[in-house]
């Protein structure tokens, strides 16, 4: 028997072993596809390993197919996706199939597209006398048609032909009669043509700042060393990051290696993508899963080529198969939106540091306002530390004013959702032609709808939260952002029929409405996970903001970070306390990133910024500290606080969430393995948290009970859980283990 490991694309499973029939001469090499049956169907699977050993007394099924006589992945990202699947108690499949690019379980992973030409016999017919034999039957349409195509020697995509009106009808017609051929083509088109290549302004001959220059310095001389290392650019918001990023960047590539550069969103993705273009043409490519899978497929193949030097993009590119890379950018180190929310639960910056480490690279982590994790290993002498202090050109940082808004409320009644000194400073920058930034981190209309008869609120019937309201063309609409699920909202009351049925709460499309009211001859605009839902929606929004055509930007945290526009010189937070309510000990970390963040966004042109800042709490240290925008001063007291109550980044947790059809299912299910698990602890330090209801404690019509792992031996802590699961075959499909988790819901 000639035995391999195959990880399949099944959920959680870990690597099966298969055997290699000797109708194949050679052995599939490890990154190589290979098709097998697992139950009843054939799947497309990835060789992992050579040292696979059979199960005794199961029967070892053959390989039925060997896709590729090369890797298609690269060996090292097979490694580091086992380290993932490791790490993150993940399926090695789940963590193969992140590193893999869209349809490439599919044989022909290409994209076509379809191209119609003319015939010659369409040709000459098009010429033909209008009288002729042969030119009888063609319709004004389709003689259109074969006149566009006559023009266009090898033809035009069957997608260009439906844009100026010819049908797929009249194409399908011209077809059967033998006048035009339709052929497949290899579509790779060019993702960069929808990024924001007009607003690029860079000027790559400008000087560097002192700071700029000397970060570089210190960056190029760690990147010339050939070995890994982290290092922590901390710059404020307007220092001149990514110019950095770019020389650097140049740097390594000189050095013969490649580059990666991370970026948390892709609301951040356009223009920086659109600057390295500028700065490297053809060898850049692009990866983040807005764009579709056959300019993904495509994207990667360039890379895997080895045409080209630098990838950018989102959290998934860190698996991008480059070949040599000498340096991983991880900008905006701190945003959550590295951490992968579904299995594998990676964390993008954590896995690049691995990758680093494997390859022998440097990492940059850049950020204005550093995790509290990355911070503290700069401190410990673990990574160099790199700090711009000062903003390009001298630019002041944007000062900050708070507005409490509980004297607001008692001096205008609950109902205010723009201060009085907001909306004067908004008043004030319309007037000089300048633009404005408001910040509300909560979409919708109204968060919530109750009858004032009998109290009846509107929740979801599957999940524990109450309906967000959305103005939709029909009516309103109250949606679940947890499980999507939405209804109409009613005139009259479900439960008891009154008619007084009531909206509390606000989010930014009343901010919106609100904005408009107030200010009718300004232009508003709403950038929100709902305003941007259509393809290349974002960045034709953040084009018309760049290009002046819009004065007041109201959003989510979308537009809060990374972008820069010169001419926004105020930036209003409706609320910033928003985060403050919950109970997860990470909520004032967010709030200080959140507001510092979004304050950075003004000022950043010649004329100097503001940051008018509501808020319920302004003796809150997260608000005070954000103010002042010193990060060191949140740092003490945040690390203190952890320290205190033992929490990340002091030690690691491990959070599982145990489904079930009942609440007493749920528990019973998690309160087995937490036995299972105390026993264990008794032995090696750590300690079990739980189980409790989870803080959502109905999902999706199921129940959740959840508990945590704390300690500092990580291996230690996945190897308890991990025999703690073994144990209870049955209940894995119910557990959603998250190591080093984010987010607790
Ligand atoms: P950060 O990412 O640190 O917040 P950016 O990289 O976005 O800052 O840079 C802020 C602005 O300063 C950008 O408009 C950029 O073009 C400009 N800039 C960067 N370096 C210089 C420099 N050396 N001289 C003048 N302007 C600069
Ligand atoms: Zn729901």
């Amino acid at each position: 028997m000639r035995l391999i490991s195959v990880a399949v694309p099944v959920p959680q499973l870990d690597a099966l072993t298969y055997n290699v029939p000797h109708a194949f001469p050679a052995l599939p090499p490890i990154g190589a596809r290979v098709r097998v049956p697992v139950g009843a169907r054939l799947l497309v699977g990835c060789v992992i390993g050579h040292d696979a050993v059979g199960e005794p007394g199961t029967e070892t099924r053959d390989v039925t197919e060997i896709l590729d006589r090369e890797p298609f992945l690269p060996p090292a990202i097979v490694d580091l996706c086992r380290w993932v699947a490791d790490y993150y108690m993940a399926g090695i499949g789940d963590a193969i199939g992140v590193a893999m690019p869209p349809a490439s379980r599919r044989p022909c992973g290409y994209k076509t597209r379809r191209v119609v030409a003319a015939t010659p016999h369409g040709l000459s017919t098009l010429g033909s006398d209008p009288g002729t034999a042969d030119h009888r039957g063609l319709t004004p349409r389709q003689r259109d048609v074969l006149a566009m195509l006559a023009a266009a020697a090898p033809g035009l995509p069957a997608t260009v032909l439906r844009s100026r009106g010819a049908s797929g009808d009249v194409i399908g017609r011209l077809a059967a009669r033998g006048l035009v051929a339709i052929r497949a083509e290899r579509d790779e088109r060019d993702p960069f043509e929808r990024a924001a290549l007009a607003n690029v302004g860079r000027d790559a001959d400008r000087a560097l700042t002192g700071e700029q220059d000397a970060a570089l310095a210190t960056l190029s001389r760690l990147a010339d060393a050939g070995r890994f290392q982290v290092a922590l650019l901390h710059g404020v918001t307007g220092s001149g990051k990514t110019e950095v990023y770019l020389r650097l960047a140049d740097h390594v590539c000189r050095l013969g290696r490649q580059v990666l550069l991370l970026v948390p969103e892709i609301a951040l993705t356009p223009s920086v993508a659109a600057l390295l273009r500028s700065a490297f043409g053809e060898r850049v490519a692009i990866q983040h899963s807005a764009l579709s899978d056959g300019e993904r497929h495509d994207q990667w193949q360039r890379i895997r080529r080895g045409d080209v030097d630098v990838v950018v993009g989102t959290r998934s590119a860190v698996f991008a198969p480059l070949a040599r890379p000498g340096l991983i950018i991880v900008d905006e180190e701190h945003d959550s939106s590295y951490k992968q929310e579904d299995a594998p639960r990676y964390h993008g910056r954590d896995v690049a540091i691995v990758r680093a480490k494997a390859e022998g690279a440097l990492v940059v982590l850049g950020s204005a306002t550093p995790s509290l994790e990355s911070y503290q290993n700069a401190a410990a002498g673990k990574y160099t530390r790199v700090t711009i202090e000062r903003r390009v050109l001298d630019r002041p940082l944007a000062d900050v004013r708070l507005v409490n808004m509980r004297e607001e409320y008692a001096e205008q009644g609950p109902d205010v959702i723009v201060s009085h000194a907001l909306a004067a400073a908004i008043e004030d920058r319309l007037a000089r032609r300048d633009q404005v930034v408001v910040l509300l981190n909560r979409r919708g209309y109204s968060t919530a709808v109750f009858c004032r008869q009998c109290g009846d609120t509107f929740e979801c019937l599957n999940c524990s939260v109450s309906l967000t309201v959305h103005r939709a063309r029909a009516g309103w609409r109250a949606r679940c952002h947890y499980c999507n699920s939405s209804m109409d909202v009613p005139r009259a009351c479900r439960k008891c029929a009154a008619p007084y049925l009531e909206q509390a709460g606000f989010g930014t499309e009343k901010v919106e409405q609100r904005l408009v009211e107030l200010f009718p001859g300004a232009r508003v605009r709403r950038i929100d996970r709902d305003s941007v839902r259509r393809r290349g929606a974002l960045t034709a929004m953040l084009s018309k903001f760049a290009a002046g055509e819009v004065d007041i930007l109201v959003g989510t945290q979308m537009i809060a970070k990374g972008h820069d526009f010169p001419r926004v010189t105020l930036v209003g937070v409706i609320s910033a306390d928003i985060g403050l309510g919950l109970a997860d000990f990470r909520a004032a970390e967010r709030t200080f990133q959140l507001l510092t963040q979004v304050a950075g966004r003004a000022g950043r042109g010649e004329r100097a910024g503001e940051a008018i800042v509501q808020t319920l709490y302004p003796e809150h240290y997260s608000i005070q500290v954000a103010c002042r925008q010193d990060y060191a001063a949140f740092f003490g007291r945040e690390l203190a606080y952890r320290r205190s109550m033992r929490y990340p980044p002091v030690v690691a947790l491990i959070n599982a969430v145990v489904r079930g059809r009942t609440f007493a299912d749920a528990m019973d299910a998690a309160t087995t393995l937490v036995r299972d698990l105390d026993a264990a602890a008794a032995r090696v330090p750590f300690i079990v948290l739980g189980p409790a209801p989870a803080p959502l404690g109905r999902l999706r019509g199921e129940h959740r009970v959840q508990f945590f792992l704390k300690g500092t031996r990580r291996a230690e802590m996945r190897r308890a859980l991990r025999e703690a699961l073994a144990a209870y075959p049955h209940l894995r499909k119910r557990v959603t283990i998250d190591v080093d988790p984010l987010n607790v819901l």
